[in-house]
């Protein structure tokens, strides 16, 4: 396979059959330059993170909707808190169905769906109230 890379001294781009290391002439300027190894192209295969799996995400749902409720003490408007962890609960929910190893604990998520709920209800509840 060829490689082709530019000559570091004339910007030259130069093709070279040979392998990584050898030191060819530059085709335009005469320079001696050295074959650089080829572009490795990486499969993504880095070790999984906890947050590249998505695993956090089922707690973070909870404790979103967990402090949506809890906020509702202070205001009304902590369910548009609890909401967004509803709503983030729910999409893990979707997303774990195809995956379910990938998003954690399936208990946290459906526990911030109902708190998230709940503190929507209970909000709802006490605007009207
Ligand atoms: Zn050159």
């Amino acid at each position: 396979m060829a490689t082709t890379f530019e000559c570091p001294g004339c910007g030259e781009t130069v093709s070279v059959e040979g392998p990584a290391g050898e030191v060819v002439p530059c085709p335009r300027c005469g320079r001696d330059i050295a074959v650089p190894p080829a572009p490795v192209v990486l499969d993504y295969a880095g070790a999984p993170s906890r947050w590249a799996n998505h695993e956090g995400l089922a707690d973070v749902a909870f404790i979103i909707s967990f402090v949506g409720l809890v906020g509702l003490v202070v205001t009304e408007f902590a369910a548009i808190v609890g909401l967004i962890g509803a709503g983030l609960g729910t999409y893990v929910l979707v997303k774990s169905r195809r995956r379910p190893n990938r998003y954690g604990q399936r208990h946290w998520v459906v526990a911030a769906v109902y708190l998230g709920g709940v503190s929507v209800f209970v909000a709802i509840a006490m605007l009207i109230i």
